[in-house]
């Protein structure tokens, strides 16, 4: 391991930087990789040592790291205007036109952005467009939310209530909970004992309904959802589910959020996810992470011009008192751009159905490991999930935290897949080839072997 725990950069992260969702052990004595460099899905250490970066950052390196034209791009944009005010009547090129860019991808009658700092904050954007939207048509009683066990949704406060991972929950924190109601985790993998998946999905539908009989529909303001469940582990729900819910959405009208923060911008082969692989066209659509492939924070609220309309229209005074100093942040907006042109250029996304495909099946083959419950996911964007019995799919014990174990040692071999207690993800740069397939699926394999 290439961890050396005495170099001034990893003494000033000991003591100074309190990381994002890390325990206070890790700030003691425990190695960190401190990177310096990235090129594609591969990063240096202080010491030199490389890795292949099969988490893409945090889900969010779309298109590889450390490419010149996106560093020009940003360079240009810092000399040409580092900054400009989004409020009142003051606009930016690069954030108009990629409003218009992301409109012209989004599906249906998603013709609307509203831009913020990164996915939490695109979530909350939605959480309070859906009250402001209830109460604009006189609905004021629609505000009860409808989510997921399972969904993670960010980390600001509305987030982080609506996020049902309990997990990522704690008792220190008073989250909103009156309003905000958890349906079951539409996980096959753990469907309750004697389920098929078609079965599973006709129970989460029935579950569905039951919660609007029980609320009532004129309570309920908006459902939220991944596509594909992500750091709840990487659930893509049964055939049909999303699709169904959507229709029940419709009927009862409820408004249907889609968080895309990490399904979009080709993770699974399309810019989105709802519609092209479930057939869904939401009625809004967060993003954030793929949208700039992480070269630059930046999270957007994309919403059909039919809540539009009724916001827009009506009392003269009203407008929507939400937004940020970042908003449509102009070199944010020109990283998008550029992102979003190499994707298109060098048809990432064709290339990610194609790879992906052979990923699935790669990684499918490491189910004949004793360790090793499931392999699933989709395309760019899956994950094993490691029990103690496959039989009756018992865990072992949280404490163990066997995904760090296994990825541990895959990083010894120079590989970064991501642990989530008994999980390992992963979400490559969507250049990933078949050689770098092999050599993840390899790589975690013998990790895998060798742990246990
Ligand atoms: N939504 C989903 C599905 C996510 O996976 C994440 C982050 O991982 C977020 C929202 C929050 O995004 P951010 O960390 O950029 O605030």
């Amino acid at each position: 391991m290439s961890k050396v725990m005495s170099s001034e950069s990893w003494q000033a992260d000991k003591r100074h930087w309190m990381h994002p969702w890390t325990h206070f052990d890790s700030f003691k004595d425990e190695g960190s990789l401190m990177l310096t460099r990235a090129k594609g899905a591969r990063l240096w250490d202080e010491q030199g040592t490389s890795y292949f970066d099969a988490v893409g950052g945090l889900w969010c390196t779309n298109i590889g790291l450390g490419r010149e034209e996106m560093a020009e791009t940003i360079a240009e944009q810092v000399r040409e205007m580092a900054y400009a005010n989004p409020f009142v009547d003051m606009s930016n090129v690069p954030a108009a036109q990629l409003a218009k860019k992301l409109a012209e991808l989004a599906p249906g009658d998603v013709n609307r952005v509203f831009y913020s700092c990164g996915g939490s904050t695109a979530i909350d954007t939605a959480f309070r467009l859906v009250h402001f939207y209830q109460n604009c048509r006189g609905k004021p009683a629609k505000k009860h939310i409808l989510a997921r066990k399972g969904g993670y949704h960010g980390s600001t406060y509305a987030a982080m209530s609506i996020t049902g991972k309990s997990g990522d929950k704690i008792p220190e924190f008073d989250y909103i909970q009156d309003t905000i109601h958890h349906l079951s985790c539409p996980n096959p993998y753990r469907a309750p004992a004697g389920m098929d998946e078609q079965q599973f999905c006709d129970f989460l539908v029935d579950e569905f309904k039951q919660k609007v009989a029980e609320l009532g529909a004129d309570k309920i303001g908006a459902f939220f959802a991944e596509p594909i469940l992500g750091s709840g582990g990487v659930i893509v729900p049964p055939e049909g589910y999303n699709c169904r819910i959507w229709e029940l959405c419709q009927e009862n009208d409820i408004l249907f959020v889609a968080d895309e923060v990490v399904t979009a911008f080709g993770r699974v082969g399309h810019w989105f996810a709802s519609e092209d692989l479930f057939g869904v066209q939401p009625d809004i659509i967060t993003c954030a992470k793929g949208l700039t492939s992480g070269y630059l924070p930046l999270g957007a609220t994309l919403f059909s011009d039919r809540i539009y309309d009724v916001i827009a229209t009506g009392d003269a005074d009203r407008y929507f008192a939400s937004g940020y100093t970042y908003s449509g942040h102009p070199v944010a907006c020109a990283a998008a751009l550029k992102n979003i042109e190499i994707i298109e250029r060098e048809n990432l996304l064709s290339r990610v159905v194609e790879v992906g495909a052979y990923f699935e099946q790669r990684l499918q083959t490491l189910r004949d490991l004793p360790l090793v419950g499931d392999v699933r996911g989709k395309r760019f964007m899956m994950c094993v999930e490691n029990v103690a019995d496959r039989n009756t799919k018992q865990l072992l014990p949280d404490e163990l935290n066997i995904g760090k174990w296994i990825s541990d040692r895959a990083e010894q071999n120079g590989l970064i897949v991501r642990p989530i207690v008994h999980l390992n993800v992963m979400s490559p740069p969507l250049t990933m080839s078949r050689k770098d397939v092999d050599f993840v699926v390899d790589k975690l394999g013998a990790a895998i072997e060798h742990t246990y």
